[in-house]
């Protein structure tokens, strides 16, 4: 079978084409040059399919989508207290461009406006952003050196706030070079595919899906995305998060990505931009793809099953019956909240309880404190507990054959078997 999913992709490309408003940015001399016409799709998988679509291997300059990429480099380097002392994390509500500092501490108000990127910028150097850069997109990324010079020749706004960051002790850097650096890290050359792949990295927690090297800390990339969520599309950002309800970020050469949590990297190139500099087909495929994949993360998923309980034959082979609970799908603070309250209303009736996981598809780490302490319990209350865990959720095995223990904390060992 040939996979629809390109097919889809086209004909989301095809039905968005048609749209020829908007304008080149035309303050960087370079960008006003491209060609208007291009378009392309990409979408990356955390486990590292990438379909392309469209002008999918055309270079185009990254601008403001190396922002949140730069702040998570500066995040690791430093990590997020240091960070936050220099940049914070609000949406200005303004212009990219704006001269804004917090009132009170002279901050920059997020990462994603040009003050507080210039701000990240000083914080990492540019053979770091160079590197990271390249380990996000999987392979060697270069400048575009007429894009950079070009910019760098009109790049007097962002001296100005270069300068004033300076005089507020914010940078303490050499504010011409800190401009240098921060263009330089705008005028890195990308295909969607690179763009893509840069935010399924951020989706899939730092680590690259195609060349496995982890990139940044998972916590990084929560911060990240937090405030692609918040500030990522300039002053749209509300509108943007409210229709298309995915972390994003959009650059003023046409670029535009979305990071979706756990699922995938999205990215499209379309040079003609909004009033609020964001790519008008790149708003409209967005938009266009969050509506039919269902990907608006404020989207209300159907509410999860978490127990089935009944009196069941042992687990093991062994002799008698016991009071099975069988729990299901997401062993997450919700599902387990349900569980003890069960096992408190209605305690067991016998002494012999089997917790089975076998239906269970993620145990995250808060459901496997909470399922430990319940264990923990039932043993004090002088029951006999045994957990049935086929694809060792809780990590209990030793070795991928042998049944094991799992240490409930006061002495209290309770056996794992494989299987029912
Ligand atoms: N290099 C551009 C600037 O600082 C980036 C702006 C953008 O992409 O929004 O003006």
């Amino acid at each position: 079978m040939r996979s629809p999913i390109p097919d889809y992709l086209n004909q989301v490309l095809d039905t968005c084409g048609a749209d020829g408003s908007g304008e080149l940015a035309a303050y960087i001399p370079e960008l006003a040059e491209a060609d208007p016409d291009r378009f392309a799709l990409a979408l990356a998988t955390v486990d590292g399919t990438v379909y392309g679509v469209g002008d999918d291997e055309v270079e185009f300059s990254i601008q403001s989508i190396s922002k949140p990429f730069a702040y998570a480099l500066a995040l690791a380097q430093h990590g997020l207290d240091r960070v936050l002392e220099k940049v914070g994390v609000e949406p200005s509500g303004d212009a990219f461009n704006e001269l804004s500092l917090e009132v009170d501490t002279g901050r920059p108000l997020n990462p994603m406006i040009n003050a507080g990127a210039l701000t990240v910028h000083a914080l990492i150097d540019d053979e770091t952003v160079r590197r990271g850069f390249s380990a996000f997109a999987g392979r060697e990324l270069e400048v575009d050196e007429e894009v950079f010079t070009s910019e760098l020749e009109t790049a007097d706004r962002n001296r100005a706030i270069a300068f004033m960051l300076r005089s507020h002790g914010i940078v303490e850097e050499d504010a011409q070079e800190v401009v240098e650096g921060y263009t330089r890290q705008c005028s890195v050359l990308v295909t969607v595919r690179d763009l893509a792949l840069m935010a399924a990295t951020l989706a899939n927690g730092g680590v690259q899906p195609v060349t496995g090297q982890r990139v940044v800390p998972h916590e990084v990339t929560r911060q990240v995305m937090a405030v692609m969520a918040t500030c990522g599309m300039y002053d749209a950002a509300g509108d943007w998060f409210s229709s298309v309800g995915i972390p994003a970020k959009s650059g003023v050469a046409g670029g535009l990505i979305g990071a979706l949590p756990g699922q995938a990297g999205l990215a499209t190139f379309s040079p003609r931009l909004d009033r609020h500099g964001n790519s008008v087909r790149g708003v409209q495929v967005f938009e266009r793809l969050s509506r039919d994949m269902g990907m608006h993360l404020m989207e209300v998923p159907p509410p999860a099953r978490s127990l089935v309980r009944g009196r069941t034959a042992l687990p093991g082979g062994r002799p008698g019956h016991g009071w099975t609970y069988e729990l299901q799908g997401s062993v997450n603070f919700v599902g387990m909240e349900r569980v003890l309250r069960y096992l408190a209303d209605e305690p067991p009736t016998e002494s012999t309880v089997v917790l089975d996981l076998t239906r269970v598809h993620e145990v995250r780490d808060i459901g496997r404190r909470m399922l430990i302490e319940a264990v923990r319990r039932l043993v004090l209350d002088g029951h006999q507990v045994t957990i049935v865990d086929p694809e060792d959720m809780l990590e209990a095995f030793p070795d991928d054959h042998a049944d094991g223990d799992l240490d409930a904390g006061d002495g209290v060992a309770v056996p794992v078997l494989r299987r029912r």
